[in-house]
């Protein structure tokens, strides 16, 4: 998104950036283990930290096998091509990542259909409205494959009793059900529920390691062992196999190990940031969830004369009307209490 571009790194300059989760910088820990992995080739299989990665990635999903990749779009991408053949259809929210925010990849390179639907406001789909759009076996019509959810949406986590339901869907009506979990162990974290338990309905998930777990780079996609043998050959396709990805590995081994728990503090932070910010006035906010803030101006002009003021005490946000506002591990409680002050300042100019 070019209004997010910006040629410096935030925190780097001191800036708070709170433009997304994706800005965060990897700490020493987590470069002395980059640093120090032992590594070898993973397109022939050897990177023995990417293995080690996969196999720990798949037992605490509680699914056969995993699959690392560059990018939450390349496993999301797999994940299509691996479930659907040409000519088959997926059923998808208009806001979820899968449909709208991945260059059509799974149609452009899958000849996959997308059937979408509009969002719930609790990040869900309608899951009556699904079922009357599942096609009939016809030949005039796309043969209808996968379900695809996405957890956590917009901050939200999904309810587990409606994915269950969804679960009931497809089963009844033989497709498979894939989740985007590019923020999953938020949903971990403010659930109290295991990742395992949270993705237990699902056939594949694709999970981020370079949101909230704050890595530089990596994504994994877990599922059957035959599902994964299918995504191995398309990332290879897509110019997606890399070599000694150990240095990567390592850094989202390090983040399983350090940097989930502490999403509580993102939640806390972005909550405290709501508080802050609820009461001024010409906003309105939306409620909070996990680590995210959404801020509504009453006109586009507003937006962008706050996000200046903003910029202007170092402080990025998008300009949006619609403004969306991400804590992570480079937002602090004092950033947080900064940032409410200024909000406050440049709404008053
Ligand atoms: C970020 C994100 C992805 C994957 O994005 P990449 O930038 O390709 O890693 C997928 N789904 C959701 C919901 C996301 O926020």
């Amino acid at each position: 998104m070019s209004h997010l571009q910006l040629g410096v790194t935030a925190v780097s300059k001191g800036l708070i950036d709170l433009r997304s989760d994706t800005v965060t910088q990897p700490t020493e820990a987590m470069r002395a283990a980059m640093a120090a992995a032992p590594v070898g080739d993973d397109v022939f299989g050897d990177d023995p930290t990417v293995n080690a990665l996969q196999e720990r990635v798949a037992k605490l999903f509680g699914k056969e096998a995993a699959l690392i990749a560059a990018s939450g779009t390349q496993t999301n991408l797999l994940a299509l091509l691996s479930h659907c053949q040409r000519g088959e259809e997926y059923l998808v929210g208009q806001e979820y990542h899968t449909y709208r925010y991945e260059a059509g990849g799974a149609a452009v390179l899958g000849g996959i259909v997308p059937q979408p639907f509009e969002i719930e406001s609790d990040g869900t789909l309608n899951l009556a409205q699904v079922e009357k759009r599942i096609k009939p076996d016809d030949p005039h019509f796309p043969i209808t494959r996968l379900l695809a959810l996405e957890n956590t949406h917009t901050g939200k986590v999904i309810p587990q009793e409606y994915v269950l339901r969804a679960r009931r869907l497809v089963d009844k009506h033989g497709l498979k059900l894939h989740l985007d979990g590019a923020r999953v162990f938020n949903a971990v974290v403010a659930t109290g529920l295991s990742a395992q338990e949270l993705c237990r309905p699902f056939d594949s998930v694709s999970i981020c390691f370079s949101k909230g777990l704050g890595t530089p780079i990596g994504s994994v996609l877990v599922g059957s062992k035959k599902l994964i043998a299918r995504a191995h050959r398309w990332r290879k396709m897509v110019g997606g196999g890399m070599r000694q990805a150990g240095i990567i590995a390592a850094a989202m081994d390090h983040a399983l190990d350090h940097h989930i728990d502490r999403l509580a503090d993102d939640h806390a932070n972005a909550r405290d940031l709501w508080e802050g910010l609820h009461d001024l006035p010409g906003i309105r906010l939306e409620p909070q969830h996990t680590n995210m803030v959404y801020v509504n101006f009453e006109s586009a002009d507003t937006a962008k004369r706050v996000s200046d003021g903003l910029r202007s005490q170092g402080i990025l946000t998008s300009s949006a009307q619609r403004m969306r506002l991400v804590t992570h591990l480079n937002i602090s409680p004092a950033d947080v209490e900064r940032t409410i002050t200024a909000f406050s300042a440049a709404l008053k100019r």
